[in-house]
């Protein structure tokens, strides 16, 4: 069994991302990132997306098909396999992630610390507000890497996304929230791959120069996806793909 840490930069579009994500890509030129350009699900919406990488199913079967959607997921998500093969999951993400697994929609705003070991995400930290700095994310997942050492975290920060809807995808402040976040991966990344971790980073959607995303705007629909392990498979370009690969690297 491997580990692994699955990070999903919420609203980077792979543009952007080729652009202006110099660490990501000097792991690349390195050799020590292989990337792929992968096509988002539609709608381009985070919740539907968040449950298509999750689960590897298309919006129209996993029924999750907008944002408003608070109810519990009815799939069986890579957090549901780990927790049926004995090892241990975490997130350090969004409230719609505890809701899409362990609240539905109870006031999930609530479930700050999720730390009760109850399945299927055993460990999480979740936060509500979209300007909660990724910095601070970053804090919650290494807090939760450390004291439980799970074999399988979701990292979900959020503020390329925020960007987006202030200022559009083509727009300076859109940009700098990628370069930061790249910026905050440099720092994480050498650690956890020195801890043993396989690392996906990886986004839900992208973002449109009108400030939206949800439609299918090549912006809005190509995804980077950098993978740091040891399979040499080709990398999926389906983003409803993710999770049978994920299964595989995590060796369930
Ligand atoms: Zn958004």
């Amino acid at each position: 069994m491997k580990k692994m840490i699955l990070v999903v930069l919420d609203g980077l579009g792979n543009e952007i991302a080729e652009l202006k994500m110099g660490y990501m890509k000097h792991l690349e030129e390195g050799s020590i990132a292989r990337k792929s350009n992968v096509v988002a699900s539609l709608p381009t919406l985070s919740r539907p997306l968040y449950e298509t990488i999750l689960t590897g199913k298309q919006p129209y079967e996993h029924g999750i098909v907008h944002n408003l959607n608070r109810s519990l997921s009815k799939s069986k998500s890579i957090f549901h396999e780990v927790a049926a093969s004995g090892m241990i999951s975490a997130a350090a993400a969004y409230h719609w992630i505890s809701e899409l697994y362990l609240n539905g929609d109870q006031n999930s705003t609530l479930d700050r610390f999720h730390l009760s070991g109850e399945p299927p995400i055993h460990y999480g930290i979740f936060y509500y507000e979209d300007q909660y700095p990724d910095s601070h994310v970053f804090m919650d997942a290494s807090y939760l890497l450390k004291t439980y050492q799970p074999d399988f975290m979701l990292v979900h920060p959020m503020n390329v996304d925020d960007a987006g809807h202030k200022d559009g995808a083509l727009s300076e402040g859109y940009g700098l929230a990628a370069r930061r976040v790249d910026g905050i991966l440099s720092m994480a990344l050498p650690e956890w791959i020195k801890a043993g971790y396989e690392i996906i980073v990886t986004a839900d959607h992208g973002m449109s120069e009108d400030r939206g995303h949800g439609g299918g705007t090549p912006l809005e629909r190509y995804v980077p996806f950098w993978y740091i392990g040891t399979k040499t498979k080709d990398l999926p370009t389906e983003q409803v793909a993710l999770k049978a690969f994920i299964m595989n690297c995590l060796e369930i």
